[in-house]
């Protein structure tokens, strides 16, 4: 039934929507050639492609900026002027048009370094152009570089009150004719055979009208052609908000078509295993935070759909033990458990917490990671297929084809960006009944942009620390107090304490960082020589298996100084370790930074942070050095950091593409988000089929979209 109603609304709108699918070649002006470069450079390749394409900017015409009045401060120009002369002059690289502009009150000059045969037949001395750019200065003269020009022929045509539309375009696009100025013809011209039932909404009419948004047609109009500023503002507004609500309509409807359709295996016991570990086993009272992220998993995998949840807290704000109590749950209704670390050195660690944990339980728990012997291996994989084995630790070396669960119920993922979807999809081979997937990561997400990025998860957090923790001290330094710096350290380690000295990473200067290290590390050796003080070197370029040796010296305190690019910043715990050097702090981000702190105040003793950075800083840099020294908070710091950066850089969102929106921002629209998202609440949970009259131009356009939701079962 559902089915034939899909069918027959797919039927109806294809016809209704005709016009907009027509292939962008159909348009006059455009043909099959010029057609291909559309569709290979700008992805445009029907004619709601064409109107999708919005301008980048205005050009507000009715402005004309006189030369004497030309300020650094005034970022665009329009001037209007005769054309005194023109000459190329340098030599290869250097080889330019240079062409002098006059008004009534001085001259500027524009100036080509591309094109410049073509644009020279353009120009003729004596003639009036209209010219437009982007402003420079040079030597305190005014000059436009490769401004956009336009002859004028009547001063006049300059009173006309138009904000002309600017279109991105390409070189080969320009070099076939289609520049920005022929795209901006193309739309006019479609937008002139369109009718507003040729664009049809895609919003229900309540929401419309509850928000006074203009219709989708007449936006359409405005962005391209708006007849006043305002116009202009009444489209974006409309566009922005389209954006976010059909972005979280779509991540809505995915977690709950995987709530009801997906099948899950049942937790619906809490057993003996689970019961006398807390009772009699918790070596600490829980936090609020943590029994209500426990209840949270628990209500969810006793429903007999797949969990898929995402557990974010904070560094240390204990994880572990929630993945313990879930894992003993999974147990307790005749389920194996598997938790998968991104190194060895991480899942050694959890092995060793757990074990220890579970050590009066007689439970079973073994490790697996590419280390481990080939006659252990075996008799663990065997032991896993007959089921003995409960509890699997390891590294990716768990998701490995040989390894075959009895009876898989629980895959807990500590630190997910470091596991890619495809790894994860691995997973659900491993049992007939896809098991429950808890990912668990300190990256600090802000929520509102969670709920867009991983809105098909479930979400739980835990936004508490266990008491008692002492606040780690941190302060900013210059490099010129090194030596004060070092004899702080030096302080601290004759206490007994370990101390971590954290080198930059940039990608795309590898080289760089690495002689940087080299030095560093020498220098430190400087401050420390064997045999008294023994350093640790951790980088990229070394082998695994000295990374591990380094590693794990620095673990068991063999060495009190761990020397090391950012590759530490996932999980290590050692809690002896009390002081984190960050060396030219100010190349890190926030995010990355508060990573990096989470590394020491794991222990009883106070810790600190000392944020070393060169005397010249950025503004943004600044801020950053501010916001550390001013708060320990992880939200609070993500908060600030998607303020300064955007979300491009936060981890895992950027291949989802959930947060690439045309015209919303995350950082700047967060209240229409937020908006957004609670409207999107409200009609699902009002129609969560979307089946109403009302919704039905929501639901074809969704269905319509590239990639749709799939509205059957999702596995
Ligand atoms: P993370 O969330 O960073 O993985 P961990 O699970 O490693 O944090 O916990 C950090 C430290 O806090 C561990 O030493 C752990 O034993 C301790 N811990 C966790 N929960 C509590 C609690 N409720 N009370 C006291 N200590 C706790
Ligand atoms: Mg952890």
């Amino acid at each position: 039934m559902v089915f034939l109603i899909f069918v027959l609304n797919l039927f109806i709108i294809s016809s209704a929507n005709h016009i907009l699918s027509s292939p962008i070649e159909y348009l006059k002006g455009v043909g099959p050639q010029k057609a291909e470069l559309l569709k290979k450079e700008l992805n445009i390749f029907t004619f709601g492609d064409l109107l999708g394409h919005y301008p980048f900017r205005h050009i507000d015409r009715t402005k004309l900026n006189s030369i004497n009045e030309l300020t650094p401060e005034l970022e665009f120009a329009q001037v209007a002027g005769v054309l005194q002369h023109y000459d190329v002059v340098g030599q290869r690289q250097g080889k330019r048009l240079v062409a002098t502009l006059r008004d009534k009150t001085s001259v500027m000059e524009l100036t080509w370094f591309q094109g410049i045969t073509w644009v020279q037949k353009m120009l003729e001395v004596g003639q009036s152009y209209l010219v437009y750019g982007r402003l420079t200065f040079y030597n305190g003269q005014p000059q436009i570089i490769h401004p956009e020009l336009e002859v004028l022929s009547a001063p006049q045509a300059l009173t006309k009150n138009f904000l002309e539309p600017v279109y991105s375009t390409t070189e080969k696009l320009k070099a076939r004719g289609l520049g920005g100025r022929q795209i901006g013809k193309l739309t006019q011209h479609l937008l002139g055979m369109l009718r507003e039932r040729d664009v049809p909404e895609n919003l229900p009419e309540a929401i419309i009208s509850r928000l006074k948004l203009v219709s989708r047609f007449t936006a359409y109009q405005q962005i391209h052609f708006p007849p006043s500023p305002t116009g202009f503002d009444e489209a974006v507004k409309r566009f922005k908000f389209e954006e976010l609500f059909i972005a979280q309509m779509r991540v809505n409807l995915l977690r709950s078509s995987r709530h009801r359709f997906s099948k899950g295996v049942v937790f619906d016991k809490v057993g003996d295993l689970f019961n006398t570990f807390y009772k009699e086993h918790l070596p600490f009272e829980l936090t609020h935070a943590q029994k209500r992220v426990i209840k949270e998993i628990r209500t969810d995998t006793a429903r007999g759909k797949q969990m898929n949840r995402l557990l974010q807290g904070d560094v240390g704000s204990g994880k572990t033990i929630v993945a313990v109590l879930v894992m003993l749950l999974a147990l307790d209704n005749d389920y194996q458990a598997c938790l998968m670390a991104p190194t060895e050195i991480l899942s050694q660690q959890h092995f060793t917490t757990i074990q220890g944990l579970l050590e009066k339980m007689q439970v079973p728990v073994k490790l697996l990671t590419g280390s481990t012997k080939a006659a252990e291996r075996r008799k663990i994989l065997k032991e896993l297929e007959e089921g003995h084995l409960k509890i699997l630790i390891g590294t990716h070396a768990v998701i490995e084809d040989v390894v075959q669960f009895k009876n898989l119920g629980i895959v807990i993922i500590d630190e997910q960006h470091r596991f890619g979807v495809a790894q994860r999809a691995r997973l659900w081979q491993k049992a007939a009944t896809p098991p429950h997937v808890l990912v668990m990561t300190a990256t600090p997400i802000p929520r509102t942009l969670a709920m867009t990025a991983y809105g098909d998860l479930d979400y739980s957090v835990i936004d508490e620390l266990p008491p008692g923790r002492q606040p780690i001290t941190t302060v900013h330094r210059y490099e010129s107090h090194r030596s004060k710096v070092m004899d702080f350290i030096r302080a601290e380690i004759d206490k007994g304490r370990q101390v971590y000295i954290i080198f930059p990473l940039i990608e795309e200067s590898a080289k760089l960082d690495y002689e940087n290290l080299m030095h560093g590390y020498e220098n430190v050796k400087g401050y420390f020589p064997e045999p008294k003080y023994w350093i640790s070197m951790v980088h990229g370029r070394q082998p695994a298996d000295q990374k591990e040796l380094n590693m794990r010296r620095f673990v068991e305190g063999d060495t009190q100084i761990m020397v090391s690019t950012t590759v530490i910043e996932v999980g290590v715990n050692v809690p002896n370790a009390s002081v984190m050097v960050i060396e030219n702090s100010e190349k890190f981000g926030l995010s990355q930074l508060h990573q990096l702190r989470g590394r020491v105040g794991r222990g009883a003793d106070k810790s600190y942070c000392i944020l070393l950075t060169s005397s010249k800083l950025g503004k943004d840099a600044r801020e950053r050095i501010r916001v550390m020294t001013t708060t320990n908070n992880g939200f609070e710091i993500a908060e600030k950091d998607l303020e300064l950066r955007g979300p491009g850089e936060i981890d895992g969102t950027r291949q989802s593409g959930a947060l690439n929106f045309k015209l919303a921002s995350i950082v700047q629209d967060r209240q229409v988000l937020e908006l957004a998202k609670n409207l999107v609440a409200e009609l699902l949970e009002e129609d969560p089929d979307l089946v109403s009259a009302a919704n039905l131009q929501l639901k074809n356009f969704l269905q319509l979209q590239k990639g749709a939701v799939v509205w059957s079962k999702i596995s």
